[in-house]
């Protein structure tokens, strides 16, 4: 990502409008004739010219325009009125009109514009289909052991969400730690990669267009292909194996696609006719899976599957994400260690009561008593007046470190829970392997 904010560069800047609320949008130059590109938001509107050459994570104003006498009430229907996406400026607003009015009503608003990440893309692209949300796919990715270099089979790709992911944790860059020039796309490399397989073809014609603009062409391949029946060699003159080393399947039947992932062919039903058979699996080392399943049905084929083809190690799991806000309560009442008023006013009530309840008990003393116990009230009152008002005082500050810990959940957080199925294949391990990790073995000792 480069540093500063290019108009005309296909890769989208986010625009953060609030901490659950982003916007991809590609800046555009603005066109020597015609309106100008604006983004209209709920926060005001934004010529796409105010983002043009500035750093990411800078704070951009909305536009101003004179507000008018009735700003409140168009305030109001500015927001329910601009939408969350771009487009050029209406006429409308070209001319200074009501529309313009209502801009200038919401002028005072800001948005931040913020360097495309995984999880910006995650947060804010074109859903197509449902998407892996981010505490899924860190958890998958570090459970499948990726790092940079790993080489990723993904299917299916959807709308992209966990293949940007995937490849942010699977590229290595360049071997010898050097940074890209600007503008300069990184090198199809053999230092991680993620093939990505769709069935759906307009899904698979989006994403490689986003791909594409996103400047990972090479490090992603998406391939057109329905993996249930045909496996997951891309086909060419040779078909090509991924040779991967971790395996990905958000499909509606990944049970399906589990035969392909072997390292040998199935055994033939005619021995006459020999299968050519190409492993999609990287031959050196072992495998590890993740099939992302809503329900247990689905989970509970694809475990049979998974033994049947030699996978091992087997567990399933279910994330269950929460955010908790956690805070200091201040102390309040008679829950938090009983105040000098509160005491004080419990004390009173209780010599009051007594001395009533005396008073009544001897006649004799009845009278006598009671002017007492009036007299003993009036003060008691008057002590907890002074007592109250001095322990009201001015509001303190709220002392960060005093309090108790409390924590609660705060609203949901949207992600889309699956139960994540891992296995691993082990590497195959021939005659020829054991031989030399013997003379390995041989030439150490
Ligand atoms: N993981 C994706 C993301 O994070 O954006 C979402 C995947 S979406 C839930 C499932 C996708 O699998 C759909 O786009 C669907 O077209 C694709 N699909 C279903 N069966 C398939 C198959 N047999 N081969 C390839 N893709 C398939």
């Amino acid at each position: 990502t480069p540093s500063t904010i290019t108009p005309g560069a296909p890769c989208p800047s986010i625009i953060h409008l609030k901490r659950d609320h982003h916007l991809a949008l590609a800046v555009k130059s603005t066109p020597t004739e015609g309106p100008p590109p604006i983004l209209q938001t709920r926060f005001g509107e934004f010529p796409h010219a105010s983002f043009a050459g500035i750093p990411y994570g800078s704070q951009v104003r909305a536009r101003t325009t004179p507000k008018t006498a009735n700003a409140g009430r168009k305030r109001k229907r500015a927001a329910v009125a601009a939408d969350s996406s771009s487009s050029p400026s209406t006429p409308a607003a070209e001319s200074g009109g009501d529309k313009a009015e209502e801009a200038g009503a919401a002028g005072s608003g800001f948005v931040h514009v913020l360097a495309p990440t995984a999880e910006l893309w995650t947060a804010s692209l074109p859903h197509r289909t449902q998407v892996v949300y981010t505490p899924d796919s860190s958890y998958i990715l570090h459970q499948l052991g990726v790092r940079p270099g790993s080489v990723i089979i993904e299917a299916g790709a959807g709308s992209g969400s966990f293949t940007h992911a995937a490849v942010r944790a699977a590229y290595s860059g360049y071997p010898d730690g050097r940074e890209l020039e600007e503008g300069e796309k990184p090198r199809a490399s053999r230092f991680g990669k993620v093939w990505s397989f769709e069935f759906h073809e307009e899904r698979a014609g989006k994403l490689k267009e986003e791909i594409a603009a996103h400047g990972l062409d090479g490090l992603v391949q998406i391939t057109h292909q329905d993996v249930c029946k045909n496996g997951f060699l891309v086909p060419g003159e040779e078909p090509v194996s991924p040779k991967a080393n971790a395996v990905f399947l958000d499909l509606p039947a990944p049970w399906l696609a589990v035969p392909h992932l072997t390292r040998s062919a199935p055994p033939s039903t005619d021995p006459t006719t020999p299968i050519s058979f190409i492993s999609p699996l990287d031959p050196n080392t072992a495998t590890r899976i993740c099939c992302f399943s809503p329900c247990m049905e689905q989970v509970t084929r694809t475990v049979a599957s998974l033994r049947a083809h030699g996978w091992t190690s087997i567990t399933m799991l279910e994330l269950q994400h929460r955010r908790l806000e956690v805070r200091r309560q201040q102390a309040r009442g008679y829950s938090e260690g009983a105040s000098a008023r509160t005491l004080s006013e419990a004390l009173s009530r209780l010599v009051t009561v007594n001395a009533l309840r005396d008073a009544r008990r001897d006649d004799q003393l009845a009278q006598n008593k009671q002017e007492k116990a009036s007299g003993k009230l009036a003060q008691l009152l008057d002590e907890n007046k002074e007592t109250y008002h001095s322990k009201q005082g001015p509001r303190k500050e709220t002392d960060p470190d005093e309090g108790r810990l409390v924590t609660r959940n705060e609203a949901e957080l949207k992600t889309h829970t699956s139960y994540l199925t891992f296995a691993t294949l082990p590497r195959a391990w021939s005659k020829e392997d054991e031989e030399a990790a013997m003379r390995e073995v041989q030439k150490i000792s």
